[in-house]
C-alpha cells in the first residue's frame, strides 16, 4: 500500500502515463490466493494443511528438504496449485572451466539460433490458438452476464490461455536447462524486450517469451555454475562480418541472408550468434583477467535510453 501511493505521488517521467489513486484488492478481480507460514507437509499424495486436513494433490516432482511455507493459488482456469518453500544447502560456487561455449541469437523466424548452428523453430504457442480462442471468446460474449453458462464459457477461454502458459513454460524450462548443463560459457544479447513490446510486434515478441527466457537462463546459469555474459544492447551482432569485422550499415530486418565485401555470404541469424559467442568469449577472458568473472551474472536491466529496434536486427 504504501508503495502505491509512492507511486502515485512520485514525480511521472516524460512519455509515461501517470497511474490513478491507489485501490484495495477485488475478490472479484484478483485470483484467489493465501500463505500458511508453518505446519504444512506432504505426506505421499497429500498434503497435510493445519484446522482443513489432508488435500489430495498431485505431487510433480519430489520434495526437497522440510517444507516451510506454503501458498495456495487458484489460476484463472479454476485449478488450484500449492507451493511448498523448502530450506536446503546449496553446494557453494565452484569455479567451471570453460570448455564449451555457445552464443545464442533470439528472434522471431527462429525462436533461437546458437553459434554451433543449430536453430530451434518458434512453436508461436499462442499464434497457433488463436482460432480455438476467438471461437471461444465469441462464444463468451454472447452469454448472459452472470449466468452459470458464461462461467462455464468463461473456464474454456482460461483453459487456453493456461494452455498457451504451460507449453510455453514447458519448452523454455527444457531449452534452458539444456543449455546451462551442457555449455560452460553461455552468451546473449541484451535485448531491449520492453521497447519492442511498444511496437507492432508486441503480440509475437510477449509470445515468444524472451524475457522469462533470459531469467531462466540467468537462475539456472547461477545453480550449475555456468558462465552467462550479456552482450550490450548496442553491439552490432548482426551487422558484423564474422570474417573480417566490417560493419555492413545497409542491412534490412528483410534480410535474412547477405554477402559481405570481402565475399563471404552469412546467413544473418547464424552470423549473429557466432558473433555473440565471440563477444562474449572476449568479455568473459577480460573479466577473468581482471579478476570479476561472477559479477555480471545476475544483472540487472536497465530500461533507458529506450530504442525501438526490429526483431532480431
Ligand atoms: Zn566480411
Amino acid at each position: 500500500m504504501i508503495w502505491a501511493y509512492q507511486h502515485f505521488f512520485r514525480r511521472v517521467r516524460k512519455g509515461e502515463k501517470k497511474k490513478g489513486f491507489p485501490t484495495f484488492k477485488s475478490r472479484k478481480t484478483d485470483p484467489p490466493r493465501f500463505r500458511i507460514p508453518q505446519r504444512v507437509t506432504l505426506d505421499g499424495s497429500f498434503v497435510s494443511v493445519p484446522k482443513i486436513g489432508l488435500v489430495r494433490v498431485v505431487v510433480h516432482r519430489p520434495l526437497e528438504g522440510v517444507a516451510k511455507s506454503a501458498t495456495f493459488k487458484q489460476e484463472a482456469c479454476g485449478h488450484w496449485y500449492i507451493s511448498l518453500v523448502t530450506e536446503q544447502k546449496i553446494a557453494p560456487r565452484t569455479d567451471r572451466p570453460v570448455r564449451t561455449h555457445i552464443g545464442v541469437d533470439v528472434g522471431l523466424k527462429s525462436l533461437a539460433v546458437f553459434s554451433t548452428g543449430e536453430t530451434i523453430d518458434n512453436p508461436r504457442w499462442y499464434r497457433t490458438q488463436t482460432r480455438k480462442l476467438r471461437r471461444a471468446q465469441k462464444a463468451l460474449s454472447r452469454k448472459v452476464k452472470g449466468s452459470n453458462n458464461r462461467n462455464k464459457a468463461r473456464l474454456a477461454v482460461a483453459r487456453l490461455h493456461q494452455k498457451v502458459k504451460n507449453q510455453r513454460c514447458d519448452f523454455l524450462h527444457k531449452l534452458s536447462t539444456k543449455l546451462v548443463r551442457y555449455f560452460d560459457l553461455i552468451s546473449i544479447e541484451n535485448l531491449n524486450v520492453r521497447g519492442l513490446t511498444r511496437t507492432k510486434l508486441a503480440t509475437s515478441v510477449f509470445d515468444a517469451g524472451w524475457g522469462m527466457f533470459r531469467s531462466m537462463l540467468t537462475y539456472k546459469a547461477d545453480w550449475a555454475n555456468t558462465h552467462l555474459i550479456t552482450i550490450g544492447r548496442f553491439y552490432p551482432s548482426t551487422k558484423l562480418c564474422g570474417s573480417c569485422s566490417m560493419i555492413n550499415p545497409d542491412l534490412t530486418l528483410a534480410d535474412r541472408e547477405w554477402t559481405c565485401a570481402c565475399g563471404v555470404h552469412h546467413d544473418r541469424d547464424l552470423n549473429a550468434a557466432v558473433n555473440i559467442d565471440r563477444e562474449g568469449k572476449r568479455l568473459f577472458e577480460q573479466r577473468v583477467a581482471a579478476g570479476y568473472a561472477e559479477t555480471e551474472n545476475a544483472c540487472g536491466d536497465s530500461v533507458s535510453p529506450i530504442v525501438t529496434v526490429g526483431a532480431g536486427r
